[in-house]
């Protein structure tokens, strides 16, 4: 159910999460809301009483809506879709106080991000900590914690897990997400600090962790090379894992005095900018 609008954005069948509760027995559901429909989208459970009787009060923005216009796709136009369409309210509410507090950057010419300590059990590098020095006039997105995770060699995901990715960080976060940063790693953008640590559990036990940040190891990347790639002389995806595996734990904990990166090119094509980007190419 969209929070601001309350217009209908979609519709599901009943054979889902909805049929296993029992308690929708047709295929669409619908609940009257002051004069318009509110239609069950994803299959969450909608009741009457989540649905707000007025709507909350979206930041205005104008200066952002500028960057709107002109040929480029706009990251506004991204993060106002999380606000306006996305079916959790809670997403919806961190997106709208992200923009308002950009909204208030842009006005007074100053960032209001600071930073912190924040990490998961275990570990001390691999989240990049903001929390918001406006946080009571934009509480929904006052801690906005930046997670990093290590992609596979290649960069081969399946679709499969890349909606799986997309799923759990809908569930935690804010549903900003970059593939992939200069770093080489997953951006996930926005969480709480509690948030932080049950995403990482959830994205762990299906095989992904965190890469680096701060004075350590960075996270490693390979090009396509021999899975797809003609001008492959070596086993790049091999010299990637076995160069994270034997670092693992100086990409965890930062023990140097400065930070080192590895980038694996198959050839002198060098597709990873090894050459430029790495301490080691
Ligand atoms: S660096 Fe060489 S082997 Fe790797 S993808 Fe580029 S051209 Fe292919």
């Amino acid at each position: 159910v969209n929070k601001y609008s309350h217009i209908p954005i979609g519709i599901v069948s009943c054979h889902g999460d909805l049929a296993r509760w029992g308690k929708w027995p047709k295929p669409l559901v619908g609940i009257q809301c002051v004069d318009t429909i509110a239609v069950a989208t994803t299959g969450r459970r909608v009741d009457e009483d989540t649905i707000p009787m007025s709507e909350p009060e979206r930041h205005s923005t104008p200066m952002l809506d500028e960057l709107e216009n002109g040929p480029w796709p706009s990251f506004v136009s991204g993060i106002k879709r999380l606000r306006d369409e996305h079916s959790q309210e809670r997403v919806n509410g961190v997106a709208n106080d992200l923009l308002g507090q950009l909204e208030h950057s842009y006005e007074t010419r100053k960032g209001y991000w600071k930073g912190g300590t924040v990490s998961v059990y275990g570990y001390g590098g691999g989240i990049i900590p903001r929390f918001s020095e406006v946080g009571q006039q934009f509480p929904d997105s006052k801690e906005f914690h930046t997670l990093r995770v290590q992609p596979p060699a290649g960069n081969h995901y399946t679709t499969d897990i890349l909606r799986q990715l997309a799923d759990s960080w809908e569930k935690w976060g804010s549903g900003l997400v970059t593939f992939h940063g200069q770093t080489g790693n997953i951006m996930f953008i926005g969480s709480t600090t509690e948030n932080t640590q049950n995403f990482f559990d959830e994205i762990n036990d299906y095989g992904f962790d965190l890469g680096g940040a701060g004075p350590c190891v960075r996270t490693a990347q390979s090009c396509v090379g021999a899975s797809r790639c003609e001008q492959s002389c070596t086993n790049e995806h091999r010299i990637h894992r076995q160069l994270v595996n034997n670092f693992t734990d100086d990409v965890h904990r930062p023990a140097l005095p400065y930070k080192f990166k590895f980038k694996v090119s198959g050839c002198p094509n060098d597709c990873m900018n090894s050459i430029e980007r790495a301490d080691m190419a």
